[in-house]
């Protein structure tokens, strides 16, 4: 067991913990290691295990007092929102984004006029007028404590994208994270020239770079754009990311759980309490302490979110 530094805390910077659906999808997929469960007789692996009263109640004996909760659409969003509003006493908060994916069906206060036919989808044009949907002011500002960002948004080109579509609902929410002075949550996936062009037209657009996987050309125009970078459990199973070229004073810590689980809990559920082994693991790539990667990027989260 390593010590733990009583005054020393962690945040969990992206985690979904307040999406049930997300815990259900991970319960049916999860196989656990026999060996795994003999070692860890108590290791949580029932539906019971993951009500949020638990969830959270680890993620504190874990030394994580913080965790903002990521909207990826409208509805989950307003989800994260009463989730956060709920367990805001025990260091919950909310971001409100809409995930990429959700660009060409989208059934939101910003979708009904997005959807475009993939017709164009190879097109890529990078869209440069301003946004003119605005969500109605109350929806975010009616928890405004808790409410500590706009994202996940961003561009995925992994699978069949409708890229237009994802370009003119990122632009939105760039817009949005304007309106609202807050920072960004982005969600970048083998899109990063579309994505830096377009901030562009944003220069004062702030945030994170969530789940960081690429190259190390990528990452760095990251770090000149003057953005952090979120790493999670991707960085103890993807040894080729370029995780240790990382300024300490860059770093998020995240979980993205349910998933993403760090080693040596692979084929687990992930949750916020999993920060300690991502912790341990930077702390590795660094050659710094744990105490010292606690630090650090407790306080970068701290500044970049004002939690
Ligand atoms: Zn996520």
């Amino acid at each position: 067991m390593r010590a733990i530094i009583i005054y020393m805390y962690l945040i969990d910077s992206h985690c979904h913990i307040h999406d049930r659906s997300c815990y259900n999808h991970a319960l049916s997929r999860q196989q656990i290691g026999r060996k795994l469960l003999k070692g860890y007789p108590d290791f949580p692996h029932e539906p019971d295990d993951f009500i949020p009263e638990k969830i959270i109640v680890r993620a504190h004996d874990a030394g994580i007092k913080k965790m903002i909760c990521i909207g990826t659409s409208h509805e989950d969003s307003l989800n994260a929102r009463d989730f956060a509003e709920k367990y805001h006493a025990d260091g919950v908060f909310w971001s409100y984004g809409i995930h990429p994916d959700e660009a060409s069906e989208l059934q939101s206060p910003f979708g009904k006029r997005l959807a475009t036919t993939g017709a164009s989808a190879q097109a890529s044009p990078v869209t440069t007028g301003r946004s003119e949907a605005r969500l109605p002011k109350g929806t975010l500002n009616s928890l405004a404590p808790a409410l500590v960002a706009i994202g996940e948004v961003g561009l995925d080109y992994h699978n069949d994208a409708n890229r237009p579509a994802q370009q003119k609902l990122f632009e939105r929410m760039l817009q949005l994270a304007l309106d609202y002075d807050l920072p960004l949550i982005f969600h970048v996936r083998e899109a990063f020239d579309d994505f830096f062009a377009m901030l562009d037209n944003f220069p004062s657009a702030r945030g994170v770079v969530h789940s960081f996987s690429d190259n190390r050309e990528n990452l760095i125009k990251s770090l000149d754009h003057g953005f952090y970078i979120g790493v999670n459990g991707l960085s103890t199973f993807a040894p080729e990311l370029p995780i240790a070229d990382i300024p300490l004073d860059r770093i998020l810590l995240e979980t993205d759980a349910p998933f993403l689980t760090p080693a040596p809990f692979r084929g687990t559920i992930n949750e916020p309490a999993r920060i300690r082994e991502i912790c341990a693991h930077v702390s590795k790539l660094k050659g710094e302490s744990e105490a010292d990667i606690a630090r650090i990027t407790t306080k970068n989260a701290e500044q970049l979110f004002h939690i």
